[in-house]
């Protein structure tokens, strides 16, 4: 559809949906294509795998029923504002509602405006407070948005609070900034992160494309800083829905020093049905990645209930289908619904 991504076409898409456009220059660096006038599909979609992840298109002003702005439920674990405690082992905070580019599949894409800036003072002494009464509590997720778009000044003094919360707490730092702007990986914001060990950093990426010799260099900083780097990805109609793609990511991951973690199956964000994979391919997908790909190289495939119902794995935790989804069953043998949706 040439010519349809003009600006003016951008801004209306964007003052219409929930999430603002933001991608930095070096994102749209790693594109094959210009962003002005890239090439669409029939549903104004880019074809493009890195322009389609930031560039606003027409089918994210649709929402299904079966989709929400809180797919994974969080508000029901939620004992404070930015605060997560739905496994009694780990709390999640998101301790920033920005990120270097907004993507569109962004399951959280309904609450990052509504948590623009970074977690304050007195949110964090609450958070602080709540780890001193929580004894059981042995890691923190620090994620967003993406942390990383505070000034490391910040960010030392969120570690700071959360370690005198619960000495020695493992930090598991939830970032897509090495992805999106790696330059923001700089010596001092490594430094600062090797201090707070034991720490994880997990970063988001979902195609081979994502991966530069930048990105190899800020990832490679971090491993000599001790800090070791996992990654998670979502399987993604129309960028990495492949086995082949995604066989070349994980075993490039790999080669660079990152252990491939989670592979997500798409979850029931309002306004992403474009992005979604039905599950029943994304079983198959995940049974030839099995078949092709060592045990260091093959990330989990999981799935977040849309009921708050929490992780599970695929294809372990299915128990069968009923009325069009799937049965899930959990860890704690509760069983939860996940719909079977059709191919567009
Ligand atoms: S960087 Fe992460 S939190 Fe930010 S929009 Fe992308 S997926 Fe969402």
């Amino acid at each position: 559809m040439p010519g349809e991504d003009d600006a003016a076409t951008l801004h209306s898409l964007e003052s219409r949906s929930a999430l603002p456009f933001a991608a930095t220059r070096y994102w749209l660096g790693l594109a094959g294509e210009n962003y002005r006038n890239c090439r669409r599909d029939a549903r104004g979609i880019p074809l493009d795998p890195i322009l389609a992840q930031v560039l606003p298109s027409r089918p994210e002003l649709e929402s299904l029923p079966q989709e929400t702005g809180d797919p994974l439920g969080e508000k029901l674990h939620s004992p404070a504002p930015r605060l997560v405690h739905q496994y009694r082992s780990r709390i999640l905070l998101r301790a920033s509602g920005e990120c270097p580019i907004y993507c569109r599949h962004c399951f959280r894409r309904s609450l990052l405006p509504q948590e623009r800036g970074f977690i304050d003072v007195p949110e964090q002494e609450e958070v602080r407070r709540y780890l001193v009464a929580h004894p059981e509590v042995r890691e923190v997720l620090v994620s967003g948005g993406d942390p990383l778009t505070a000034s490391t000044r910040k960010l030392e003094a969120l570690f700071k609070r959360l370690r005198a919360g619960k000495e020695g707490i493992l930090i598991r730092l939830c970032t897509r900034a090495p992805v999106t702007l790696p330059a923001r990986i700089d010596d001092e914001l490594v430094a600062m992160l090797a201090r707070f060990k034991p720490m994880r950093i997990v970063i988001h990426i979902n195609h081979p494309a994502e991966i530069s010799p930048l990105f190899v260099e800020r990832i490679e900083a971090l491993l000599c800083a001790g800090l070791p780097v996992r990654s998670q990805t979502v399987l993604l109609r129309g960028i990495n829905d492949s086995a082949d793609t995604l066989e070349e990511l994980f075993a490039s991951l790999v080669r660079v020093g990152i252990d491939p973690y989670y592979l997500f199956q798409g979850d029931l964000a309002a306004g992403t049905a474009h992005f979604r994979v039905p599950l029943s391919r994304g079983l198959r997908i995940y049974e030839e990645l099995r078949r092709r790909l060592s045990g260091i190289e093959l990330p989990r495939y999981a799935v977040d209930a849309p009921d708050g119902g929490g992780k599970m794995y695929l294809p372990e935790s299915v128990t069968g289908t009923k009325d069009g989804s799937w049965l899930l069953r959990s860890p704690e043998g509760s069983i939860h619904r996940y719909p079977e949706e059709k191919e567009f």
